[in-house]
């Protein structure tokens, strides 16, 4: 069989970058960077060249498992689904509905399946146990810019590529390739950021890749960027370099945010960040000097005890300069599907409504429909009324992702039953009682949802399958909708086709009653039929595209002359994707909130300052854990391609120099790590790169769990960093895990 090109993008970070697959037949000859891409421009990394090894892998799952006299072994569809409805049916046939719940991993937010059939699983399912990888991650980020701008993924994005001053926190995009700011090649557009002039600012306890690349670095004390944000703050306010500009008029609140920081001067905060007062201040300055600033953080400053507050901070810093919304700034994208601050009426909205419902056990609050993860363990453990006996895991491994993962991985034994949809048989899914595989990534079609709405710029790509599914694979909608079917009393046979109707209709019935829609008026059955024959996501996400901001219309008659005319029909055409432009100034269009401005000063937000200060002079721990990122990890889940974890073990402890001889900790040796959760021993790598007081430890590994199916990542197992997070401690504004500054003890092993 002779070769063929694929054009696809990566679907494996939040870069989307372009990739050139070529292939012979079903194997992968070569994947590199598409020069032709609109937006990756040839860019690549490893884990993005690691796709034919993730094709390949002989661990990958491609048939389902059931657990049979203790073991999982290979099953047929049918029978693993006769499993299934025998271990869910009569748990929901007891009548409670929080008793089945549901975790989903990240690469959830990376396929059209879990983008949009799984929202329709979970509804089916009808549980207030949902929880994800949100929780361990970017949660504070949302909650913040809901309450601020109206929408969860509302998050202004740093324009990267004109600023002229970024001020970057807890965030190392050379190694994670963005995070909330989707733009291939990072390396490339801060290096250009440099070259034409612009300033590279980076706050870390490490100095990571991305501050090595830095005009300055400066080391701070974990979990003290909040206070580094207000006293910045502080310093532009009452130093009058406060400059809204025309956000004055867009905001409320503005007034307040002086005193609500004045506790926070540089000299107050000094000592807590470990910056001096003064270089505090030079920094305000040069931030509030600058034409076209930015200030960028990510996920040290959201898993941290005060994530909410530091996420609120970094937009009010770019509100006060007057940054936010304006070219070289921090803006908001105008994805072509799916934002749902592109909808509706604009500049005005309900907001966002959180708190709707507790956890059981510890009242941790509800947000965007889930419960924080820190408390699912005990949500299983817990006697009475609503306790979690069966879970749904999806692409999702909490028993690596989740604080105290030692008392996860024994909650999760204690199931009576579990289900997971997943590629591998890993350190969760290991313990459920059916496993269902799903189409290797060239198998399926592919479209960023979520990604687009964080992008550095409008763009959209949409590739189709690279390859036919394999003999005896399914669809992961379709499985999804199998389950749904279960779960719904329909049973195991239900008709997949029927449910993937009503499932496209009630997205039509929206269209219709969505002001400015080009489906607005029209009955549901109307537009279904406009979108000719296509099933599952792709024809959701074919009418996301054509009622969206850059959209064809359901005619084909929007968009003539040199507009673009959006269809998937349209991107089907166009292999290397549509280049939609720069960001483009969007308030107060895309506001939300009910005020029809910006919240500058949301209460549930500002009454946590309280705590801020309460904290001023208190130190978090004379050793404290954080974690790090690397280039050739991606969480949990690429440990066993052997391309990905060749060279030197990367799974060590960094430690100062000053500690590891105060600690009596040799380089290479093993120390042993112990917190209120738990204790690991890991080798030792003794770094200037890492300030005093801090160690640091990578997330992601230890797959030396009994049961785990992964022979390549088994030779690299490292240890769980999870196992010294503690699960009691949280941001109490989201209930987002503590998974840096985490006060351990530290000791040769
Ligand atoms: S940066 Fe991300 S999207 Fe780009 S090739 Fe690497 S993993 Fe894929």
């Amino acid at each position: 069989m002779s070769a063929a090109v694929d054009f696809r993008t990566c679907p494996l970070c939040e870069a989307t970058c372009g990739l050139r697959v070529e292939l012979d037949g079903r194997e992968v000859r070569s994947v590199r960077g598409d020069p032709d891409d609109v937006f990756s421009h040839g860019f690549i990394c490893p884990k993005g060249a690691s796709l034919a090894e993730l094709h390949a892998d002989p661990d990958r799952l491609t048939t389902p498992l059931v657990r049979r006299g203790g073991e999982l072994v290979e099953a047929g569809w049918d029978e693993a689904f006769e499993v299934i409805e025998a271990g869910l049916a009569p748990i929901l046939a007891d009548g409670d509905r929080n008793a089945v719940g549901a975790y989903l991993g990240n690469p959830n937010a990376h396929t059209l399946d879990g983008a949009i059939h799984l929202r329709a699983l979970l509804k089916g399912l009808g549980s207030r146990n949902i929880y994800s990888a949100s929780s361990v991650d970017q949660l504070p980020k949302q909650i913040a810019v809901g309450l601020m701008f109206g929408a969860g993924l509302a998050v202004p994005i740093p324009d990267v590529d004109r600023t002229e001053h970024l001020l970057v926190l807890g965030a190392n995009p050379l190694a994670s390739n963005g995070s909330l700011l989707t733009a291939p090649d990072l390396r490339g557009r801060l290096r250009r950021l440099r070259e034409r002039g612009g300033r590279l600012v980076v706050v870390d306890p490490r100095r990571s890749r991305t501050a090595e690349l830095a005009d300055e670095h400066h080391f701070i004390r974990p979990a003290r960027d909040a206070h580094l944000l207000a006293a910045i703050g502080h310093t532009v306010l009452t130093e009058g370099l406060a400059d809204p500009g025309r956000l004055a008029g867009l905001s409320s609140g503005l007034d307040t945010i002086a005193e609500l920081l004045a506790p926070f001067s540089p000299e107050a905060v000094a000592p807590d960040c470990g910056i001096a007062a003064p270089e505090i201040r030079r920094m305000a300055r040069e931030l509030a000097a600058a034409p076209r600033a930015a200030v960028y953080a990510r996920i040290g400053t959201t898993t941290q005890e005060f994530g909410t507050l530091a996420s609120w901070l970094v937009d009010v810093l770019n509100v006060i300069t007057g940054n936010l919304d304006r070219p070289g700034g921090a803006m908001f994208p105008l994805a072509a599907a799916g934002q749902s601050n592109a909808a509706g009426e604009p500049g005005r909205g309900r907001g966002v409504r959180l708190g709707r419902w507790s956890s059981r056990v510890r009242g941790l609050a509800e947000s965007f429909g889930e419960l924080p993860v820190a408390c699912l363990a005990e949500e299983i453990e817990t006697p009475g009324e609503g306790r979690i006996r069966a879970l749904l895991t999806v692409a999702g491994n909490p028993v690596v992702s989740t604080p105290n993962a030692a008392r996860m991985r024994a909650a999760l034994s204690s199931l009576e039953f579990m289900v997971s949809i997943d590629c591998y048989v890993n350190e969760t899914t290991s313990l459920a009682d059916v496993i269902l595989p799903v189409p290797s990534p060239l198998e399926r079609s592919h479209y960023d949802l979520a990604f687009y709405q964080l992008s550095v710029r409008n763009v959209a790509n949409f590739s189709p399958p690279a390859l036919p599914l394999r003999d005896g694979m399914v669809e992961e909608w379709r499985t999804m909708l199998r389950l749904l079917g279960v779960v719904t009393g329909q049973g195991p046979d239900a008709d997949t086709d029927a449910i993937d109707d009503l499932i496209a209709l009630e997205a039509a019935r929206r269209e219709t009653v969505t002001a400015g829609s080009p489906a607005t008026g029209m009955e549901p059955e109307a537009v279904l039929a406009k979108l000719g024959d296509r099933r599952g996501p792709e024809r959701v996400l074919d009418l996301l595209l054509r009622c969206g901001p850059y959209g064809a219309g359901l005619n084909g008659g929007r968009g003539g002359g040199d507009e673009v005319a959006l269809s998937l029909g349209a991107l089907e055409r166009a292999p290397h994707g549509i280049d939609l432009g720069p960001l483009q100034p969007r308030l107060p269009e895309m506001l939300r909130t009910p005020s029809g401005k910006i919240e500058l000063c949301p209460e549930p937000i500002t009454a946590d300052l309280e705590r801020l200060q309460a904290s001023l002079g208190c130190t978090n721990g004379d050793m404290v854990l954080i974690g790090r990122r690397h280039l050739r990890s991606n969480n949990s889940w690429l440990h066993n391609l052997p391309h990905l974890v060749r060279g030197a073990d990367r799974c060590t402890m960094h430690v100062s120099p000053a500690d590891a001889a105060r600690l009596g900790l040799d380089d290479g040796a093993r120390a042993r790590v112990a917190s209120r959760a738990g204790a690991v021993e890991i080798p030792v790598e003794v770094t200037d790169a890492i300030m005093d007081g801090v160690i640091s430890i990578p997330h992601g590994w230890g797959h030396d769990a009994e049961g785990n199916r992964l022979r390549v990542a088994a030779e690299h197992s490292g240890v769980n960093s999870n196992l010294l997070a503690d699960e009691t401690v949280v941001d109490p504004l989201s209930g987002n895990a503590v998974l840096n500054g985490i006060p351990v003890e530290v000791a040769p092993a």
